[in-house]
């Protein structure tokens, strides 16, 4: 998922004016957990501010870019190209990646904050929220980080190969993710072969007899979060073509905003285009004002054949069921509704809507919080630097004195527990392997990412 390369905000050098730092004193120790956007946009500002700092980015995975690698669509290559930047910061003496260490698991909050000075939480938001309708715990019903995960080849996520074998699919929620996962269920194998979705993935979604797609929104196109250039992406595929209902748009006059209308104006067309879409091998149908109420299926518990949807108006912006219901036969049922930061990691308090509670990017001193993890998931990838920078800038005015033993600390740590750290020589390993798997592979793909940890740190450590 997640936005076009355009939009992305790339961390400039930093700027040759920024105050010399004091190299007598000590250096402050920060640790990023999170090697995504915010961690990145976080490491820059520090260097940015001129701070004299020695900097861990720390991942639970062996690879860096957090959502960049994990979570744009493979077929958004150009977004990925931020990743050179975040690759510069990697590079500076000051940071050191961090990689195969997760919070929570191979090190505890507790013992970070014994020893940094700093740390950033900047882990992102990938916990799924659930619809809680009857029936969604059948086989066939998935969330949008399992899928996304999936298709991405990310280390855990669940082999849904089979379960995209169905004739059509409800994708739930109106946001740019239940765009991506809409448009790649929808996309022929040759457009997938340039990307760098996973190959399993690819055959799994291009041997499909999925005719139908339905993007079910629970209130109107004006509501709708998705944005114009990924709406229009689904008017130039190959095969499938999108359907919209006329009677679904409103006048354009109440659209409060540029890109509302731009959204309307490609709905717009989409419907003059219906009868032709109508006729095509496959058809993404985008549904508005509709909730889904049960997940239908054979006998207690057993794999779903459809789902049942409440027809809904809207009152004062919100979804209102009106009671009225109409089913949908379909095999298959990802749920694109949002995420959590985190349902709770010990030491780490959560708020109401799931995000790490603070004050301004301050969870107490000493302790920080950056990017969805603090905001929720919103934005864009740039989003994030002002954020980021922000959040620098609250840790350094709280004039943090410098002492704790930082990396040195760390490495006696994990060396303790038997933990094997992949650092950035580690990275590129992977990195060099998973591109030369792709040498010779049809269509412009750029790697084929390794999906086990085992063979990502046999590689590193190769
Ligand atoms: P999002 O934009 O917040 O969309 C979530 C959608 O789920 C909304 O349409 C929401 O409807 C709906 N929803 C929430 N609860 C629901 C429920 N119980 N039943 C039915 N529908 C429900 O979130 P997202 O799509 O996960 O995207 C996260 C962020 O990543 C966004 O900022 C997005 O723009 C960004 N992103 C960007 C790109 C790109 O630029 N290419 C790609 C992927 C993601 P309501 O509006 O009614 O709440």
């Amino acid at each position: 998922m997640i936005l076009r390369a355009r939009r992305a905000i790339l961390p400039r050098p930093i700027p040759s004016e920024a105050a010399p730092p004091d190299m007598s004193a000590a250096p402050l120790s920060v640790a990023i957990v999170g090697a995504g956007p915010a961690g990145f946009y976080a490491a820059d500002a520090f260097l940015r501010r001129g701070t004299n700092c020695r900097i861990d980015v720390i991942d639970r995975l062996p690879t860096p870019f957090g959502l960049v690698r994990a979570g744009v669509a493979p077929d958004h290559q150009s977004t990925k190209n931020v990743t050179r930047a975040f690759d510069r910061t990697l590079q500076r003496p000051e940071v050191r990646f961090v990689g195969n260490v997760a919070l929570g698991e191979t090190v505890s909050g507790a013992e970070l904050a014994e020893l940094y000075d700093a740390v950033v939480l900047t882990f992102g938001a990938q916990t799924p929220r659930t619809l809680g309708i009857p029936g969604e715990d059948r086989e066939g019903v998935c969330d949008a980080t399992g899928f996304v995960n999936w298709y991405n080849a990310v280390p855990g996520a669940p082999d849904l190969s089979r379960r995209v074998a169905v004739e059509a699919a409800v994708v739930v929620g109106n946001g740019n993710v239940a765009l991506d996962i809409a448009r790649l269920l929808a996309k022929t194998p040759d457009e997938l072969a340039d990307g760098d979705i996973d190959p399993a993935a690819a055959a799994a979604i291009g041997a499909a007899p999925l005719r139908d797609v339905y993007v079910v929104g629970r209130r109107g196109p004006l509501e709708a979060s998705f944005t114009a250039p990924e709406l229009s992406e689904f008017g130039r595929l190959a095969e499938a073509a999108p359907v919209v209902s006329p009677a679904d748009l409103p006048e354009d006059a109440a659209a409060e905003s540029a890109g509302k209308r731009r959204n309307l104006r490609i709905l717009r067309d989409y419907a003059a285009a219906r009868a032709a879409a109508e006729a095509r091998p496959a058809r993404v149908r985008f549904l508005f004002r509709a909730s889904p109420a049960e997940v239908l299926g054979e006998g207690g518990g057993g794999r779903m054949t459809g789902a049942r949807l409440e027809r809904n108006r809207v009152a004062g912006g919100r979804a209102v069921g009106t009671g009225e219901t109409f089913a949908i036969a379909a095999g298959l049922l990802v749920s694109a509704i949002g995420y959590r930061a985190t349902d709770g990691i010990a030491g780490i308090p959560v708020d109401r809507r799931g995000t790490v509670a603070n004050a301004d990017g301050r969870v107490r001193p000493g302790l920080y919080v950056a990017g969805w993890a603090r905001r929720g998931p919103t934005g864009v990838i740039g989003t994030n630097r002002n954020d980021a920078r922000g959040v620098v800038d609250r840790v350094l005015a709280d004039g943090i004195a410098p002492g704790k033993p930082g990396r040195d600390g760390l490495d006696a740590l994990l060396r303790a527990r038997g933990a094997r750290p992949v650092d950035y020589a580690g990275w590129r390993r992977i990195d060099a392997a998973e591109t030369a798997a792709a040498r010779g592979l049809s269509g412009a793909r750029p790697r084929v990412k390794m999906t086990r940890v085992a063979d990502m740190l046999a590689a590193a450590e190769a």
